[in-house]
């Protein structure tokens, strides 16, 4: 019996008891308790910040981001993938100024269906994103969701099933966008749509092994990408048969409560093996064919970019699903080289996530560049992309941060050893925890100069000599060795820079005597270099 699923009623009036037990247990307050957002399965904050837009309730009518402002905002955070960059600028740009224009018409409008006309003019554009798994195609349109301030869902086409009772049904997404939006219908109807693996459901005759119901859930996606009303409340889901039975309790009746897909924005994706031998096979015909451009004999041509709506559908689409979809753009696999430029220079960095999390236990972590390139490395052997990034540090750090916070040590350095042989550099550090101690100074010495470059424009570098010496003396006095220079250092700004005005040397070494006799040896220095003016006295 226990297989057996409740008809409607039946799990209504269930519902109906479980919540008057609810009440019996709490109260009537309990009728008022609202519902949390589900937590959206595999979110991740990515390191992105809250924008001042993520806060709002509501559309800003008067979006006035540009294409190069997108662009630029996406370049902070994803590396690479500039021409899909370029390509989701675009097409967001005037998704969201379409969308602005058709809210000001309506409220402007006393008759709301005067912009109608209008509507039916405009192709959505809804985008394909071709590519590999872990190259950043998710991370893109999430980041641009947080920009602009809409909720953003993602789920997998293989999830759904035709009729939705089994596995999923994709009006689903529509309502998490709703959940995402905690409630706002308003802005949830502006929202972002992201379905992975959609290759899976095509279906060509010439393909086997693709899942046959492929078409149906096409279609049912064909509906949303359309225009359709959503139901709020699903029959068959009893979480929100419960809020609508407690809310029948509190007023007495239920609305029916519909969001339009009308302006929902939908990006599919997918590897689309396969897809690259159709594209090459198409334009190989054509190259035999009477006044065709020679292509075949240049093996430089990426084919995924000259994918045209024909080779979709012979992939296995519906022509008027492909007709839904009219932007496409491809991304494509990262090298090691780019794994590394993720881990330094994206915001998002995960090297960021590690440094804070290891920050709260009051460690300082540095990666060396070494460091960083052996991680890129190891990660770029996986063949996952970015993703083996979370990977190799998890597993080349897991053990520091279960260790350390217990010791006495407040700073280490991932270097290239380190990621070779994590276990073997954590047993040295315990065992010796003074062992890296003049490593680690060193790079925080490094890091120095280069505040030191920034803030006054003179570059300073620390001999081998003087980074032992500065080293032990902060140990001597029990500060951190970034203090220790500034103190040795506190006359040099002016100092450095009367000469540098004088003369125009603009670069210095810090030698042993320097730490040794820091004002003994700036005085020397400004006799040797500074002449007196007295006219600029
Ligand atoms: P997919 O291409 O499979 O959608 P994701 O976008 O989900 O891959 O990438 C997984 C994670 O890897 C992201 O959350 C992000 O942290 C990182 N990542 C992937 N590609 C890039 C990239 N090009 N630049 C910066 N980070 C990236």
């Amino acid at each position: 019996m226990k297989d057996k699923v409740p008809g409607f009623e039946e799990l209504q009036r269930k519902i109906g008891e479980f919540v008057n037990s609810l009440k019996k247990e709490y109260g009537d307050g309990i009728q008022d308790v609202k519902f949390g957002v589900y937590p959206q399965a595999g979110a991740e904050k990515d390191g992105i910040p809250e924008t001042p837009s993520q806060n709002k309730k509501e559309l800003n009518i008067n979006f006035d981001l540009k294409p190069k402002d997108v662009k630029a905002y996406l370049d902070k955070y994803v590396i690479k993938q500039d021409e899909a960059k370029k390509i989701l600028s675009i097409a967001v740009c005037d998704h969201y100024n379409h969308v602005s224009d058709c809210i000001r018409q309506e409220r402007e409008s006393k008759n709301p269906k005067a912009h109608e006309d209008y509507l039916d003019e405009y192709t959505k554009q809804n985008v394909i994103i071709i590519g590999p798994t872990g190259v950043g195609k998710t991370y893109l349109i999430k980041t641009i969701a947080r920009l602009i301030g809409v909720p953003f869902v993602k789920a997998d086409a293989t999830k759904f099933s035709e009729t939705g009772y089994v596995g999923g049904n994709v009006e689903d997404m529509v309502r998490e966008l709703v959940d995402q939006a905690e409630g706002n219908t308003d802005l949830a109807k502006y929202g972002m749509i992201y379905v992975d693996e959609v290759d899976k459901i095509a279906v060509a005759n010439n393909i086997v092994g693709r899942d046959v119901s492929g078409r149906g859930v096409q279609n049912n996606l064909l509906k949303l990408m359309e225009e359709t009303d959503i139901d709020l409340t699903t029959p068959y889901d009893p979480l929100s048969q419960m809020k609508a039975f407690m809310e029948f309790q509190r007023k007495g009746k239920v609305e029916k409560k519909t969001i339009s897909t009308k302006h929902i924005l939908f990006f599919v994706s997918g590897a689309f093996n396969g897809l690259e031998g159709i594209i090459k096979e198409r334009m190989q015909k054509q190259d035999m064919g009477f006044g065709a451009v020679v292509v075949s004999k240049n093996a430089d041509i990426d084919y995924m970019q000259e994918c045209r709506s024909v080779d979709l559908i012979r992939f296995g689409f519906e022509p008027e699903f492909v007709g839904r979809l009219p932007v496409r753009t491809v991304c494509y696999e990262l090298s090691s080289e780019d794994l590394y430029n993720i881990l330094k220079y994206s915001e998002g960095s995960i090297v960021k996530q590690y440094k804070k999390a290891f920050k709260s236990y009051g460690i300082d972590v540095i990666f060396s560049d070494e460091g960083l390139q052996k991680i890129s490395q190891k990660a770029y052997e996986e063949k996952t992309g970015a993703r083996a990034l979370a990977t190799v540090c998890e597993r080349v750090l897991r053990d520091f941060k279960f260790e350390l916070p217990s010791t006495n040590i407040k700073s280490f350095i991932v270097t290239q050893e380190l990621v070779d042989n994590p276990s073997g550099e954590l047993e040295k550090l315990l065992n010796d925890p003074n062992s890296s101690r003049k490593l680690i100074d060193r790079e925080f010495i490094r890091q120095y100069e280069q505040t030191f470059m920034d803030r006054h424009n003179i570059k300073i570098r620390f001999t081998d000599e003087a980074i032992d010496l500065i080293s032990d003396k902060a140990l001597a006095e029990g500060v951190n060795v970034v203090k220790m220079c500034e103190k040795t250092l506190a006359d040099y700004e002016y100092g450095l820079n009367l000469i540098k005005r004088s003369t125009g040397k603009s670069d210095f070494e810090i030698t042993k005597e320097v730490v040794q006799d820091p004002n003994g040896t700036l005085d020397k220095w400004v006799k040797k270099y500074y002449t007196y003016q007295p006219e600029n006295a």
